[in-house]
């Protein structure tokens, strides 16, 4: 190091600053030598900037990517669109520019078990913690278990403001149990309070003609469904099982080479 320079002043800025890279290249006496690399010191201090800010990002990043608590990580590019020709790809590429978390508009996926709702959901939610957004996503199940359990502790009126101060919120699943009085009421305040600020990304194994019998009454499925649709992206999806549809498969091919 620059005889004229002391390192530890330096050290002790870049811990100040938090500038990681930086503390980094100096523990580890490459600080100068990265710097002698470029021909102008401007580029050099450009180049030990820039890379601090993609470090800060990721961390941030890595973080916002934690708090969503996806059960996979499921890509948009990984998606076959040939195998479930009921979704428009064309919709789900535009879906796909956010545009609708600002705008808190809804999207919702309907259809059969194992036919990519879930798949879907997660990549929309994936791509929105990369752009930076922040995402919950929560099982149906889980969000009215973890509402109930808070009236034990009276933190309900916390824990409904916390869902809602995602930029997304994926609730996954709904209609694989129905919700009894309490639970009915704690799913339309969700709702309620992420209508046209928050957007939200539902998916169901339900049509909508099912969901009287999944909440208690038929006032609170209405209340629901008006903020739901008000501003909503629905995708009506069919097919058979992508599992399934591979099992079938292979079982076709093992059917071929004994043949
Ligand atoms: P659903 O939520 O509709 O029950 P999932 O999204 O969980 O279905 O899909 C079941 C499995 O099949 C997942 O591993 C998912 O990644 C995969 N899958 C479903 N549809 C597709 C598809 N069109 N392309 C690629 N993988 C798919
Ligand atoms: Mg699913």
């Amino acid at each position: 190091m620059n005889t004229t320079v002391n390192d530890d002043q330096l050290l002790d800025c870049f811990k100040r600053l938090k500038l990681r890279n930086m503390r980094d290249l100096l523990e580890g006496g490459k600080l100068e030598e990265t710097l002698n690399g470029f021909d102008q010191p401007l580029e050099g201090l450009l180049d030990l900037v820039q890379k601090e800010v993609a470090a800060r990002d990721e961390t941030r990043r890595q973080r916002r990517l934690a708090q969503a608590k996806f059960p996979d990580e499921k890509a948009l590019e990984d998606f076959e669109f040939e195998a479930q020709p009921s979704v428009n790809p064309t919709a789900i590429k535009q879906l796909s520019n956010l545009d609708f978390i600002p705008a808190a508009e809804n999207v919702v996926f309907l259809g059969p078990p194992g036919i990519g709702k879930t798949h879907l959901a997660i990549a929309l939610g994936l791509q929105a913690v990369n752009t930076g957004y922040s995402v919950r996503f929560i099982t149906a199940e889980h969000l009215v278990d973890t509402l109930y359990q808070s009236l034990a502790d009276n933190t309900f009126k916390r824990q409904l403001k916390r869902f809602g101060q995602y930029d997304c919120l994926i609730i996954d699943e709904l209609g694989y149990l129905s919700l009894d009085r309490t639970a009915s009421d704690h799913f339309f305040q969700v709702i309620n309070q992420a209508y046209e600020t928050q957007a939200v990304i539902l998916t169901s194994n339900r049509p909508f003609q099912e969901w009287s019998g999944l909440f208690d009454d038929a006032t609170v499925v209405s209340a629901i469904l008006d903020r739901l649709l008000h501003h909503v992206h629905l995708f009506n999806m069919e097919g058979d099982s992508y599992r399934l549809k591979g099992l079938k498969e292979n079982k076709l091919r093992g059917g071929d080479t004994t043949c």
